[in-house]
């Protein structure tokens, strides 16, 4: 039920009328914290940053002076970044978390215009456009969650304003095809900003890279996934530094700390020991990918991430009768297409075995 302007989502009246009614109608970010002895709900990396790199962050941190503020906009880090990259320093935006570069760029975009995504997707682009934007339109997937290709290109037709696409996909873990997003991204124009979002693109083995020079493309990346580093919030963007340009304005100054920016410092140093760590998640993900394919009653969709999407009979008792076995998992089935729905991150093997073990008790009580 749509809230009144002068109450919240639940119903009650908000004591500050003062509040735009896009921010009191918002709901939440969906997320309840859970302890469990195998976490397998938030797609982080399965074991913790190595400790000799952490003594190395120590290091820079202990040589750092803590009463002055920390680089402007990240320059030493943007440079590491921009040379493991490939891409013009200019070109680089770091920031806390590349959340944070979702909302700057429906801030740059999206205000008085519109956002244009599909459904369902990552819901913070939703959230930026229910905030920030207009005119928000979410396209369905289409069947075996392919990109909804005409449906997007009717979208584009009108207006302007950000297009946001997480290639491999969230929460499914699709992958869509080069000439479907081709067809898209020329259909954007120049009167969107289009945002691949590759928060899971080390896992993907797919190539962007034809659809990185165009001067309103965006790419987000994160160290929250791949980098082991969630803890430390720390993202960045890659675009034509006209548009980083822009997008630089938005994020403010100073606002990457120094001590996530100690982290990065000496992840990107060792960037090889994250490449071999992706192999391994890659390597697991196909295994316990193979296992599933035999449960019955459950369905789990191909992976290009680091995560599985499976359909069961019921998310919520599949989420309980897990969680009674240790293994804590994300339901997936308030989004649009997504019922019966949970979501579970690739672990270390020792956690998947454990996943599995659970997941063959589980589905088979569902299975009745
Ligand atoms: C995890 C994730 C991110 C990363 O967000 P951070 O703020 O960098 O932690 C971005 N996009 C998607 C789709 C994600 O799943």
């Amino acid at each position: 039920m749509p809230a009144s302007p002068s109450s919240t989502p639940t119903g009650e009246k908000t004591a500050l009328p003062a509040l735009r009614p896009a921010v009191q109608e918002s709901p939440d970010y969906p997320f309840t914290h859970h302890d469990a002895p195998v976490k397998l709900d938030q797609n982080e990396a399965p074991d913790d940053f190595p400790a000799e790199l952490k003594e190395e962050v120590f290091d820079l941190l202990r040589a750092e002076p803590w009463h002055r503020y920390p680089d402007m906009h990240a320059e030493r880090l943007r440079a590491e970044i921009a040379r493991l990259e490939g891409w013009a320093e200019l070109g680089v935006v770091v920031t806390p978390g590349s959340n944070v570069l979702i909302h700057a760029l429906a801030d740059a975009a999206g205000i008085g215009g519109a956002v244009v995504t599909v459904s369902p997707a990552f819901s913070l682009y939703g959230l930026a456009g229910k905030l920030l934007a207009e005119d928000l339109r979410q396209v369905p997937l289409g069947p075996d969650f392919a990109l909804p290709v005409a449906g997007l290109i009717e979208a584009l037709s009108v207006g302007s304003g950000v297009l946001y696409l997480a290639e491999p996909h969230a929460p499914t873990g699709a992958l869509h095809a080069n000439a479907d997003l081709r067809a898209v991204i020329d259909a954007a124009g120049d009167r969107w900003v289009v945002v691949l979002d590759e928060a899971y693109a080390q896992f993907s083995g797919a190539d962007l890279s034809e659809f990185y020079s165009r001067p309103n493309v965006a790419r987000l990346k994160t160290f929250s996934k791949a980098w082991a580093l969630g803890g430390a919030r720390l993202g960045y963007l890659l675009a034509a530094p006209e548009l980083a340009s822009a997008v630089r304005k938005l994020v403010l100054p100073f606002n990457v700390s120094s001590f996530a920016l100690a982290a990065g410092q000496v992840a990107v140093k060792h960037a090889g020991l994250m490449t071999e760590r992706v192999q391994n998640v890659v390597s697991e993900r196909e295994r316990v990918h193979s296992r599933l394919v035999d449960l019955p009653a459950w369905h789990a969709y191909p992976s290009f991430a680091n995560f599985h999407l499976i359909r069961t009979p019921d998310a919520a008792q599949a989420w309980r009768l897990l969680l009674d076995r240790g293994v804590l998992v994300r339901r997936q089935d308030s989004l649009p297409g997504l019922a019966g729905c949970i979501r579970v991150s690739v672990g270390n093997r020792e956690d998947n075995d454990r996943f599995l073990q659970a997941a063959a008790e589980v589905s088979a009580i569902q299975a009745g």
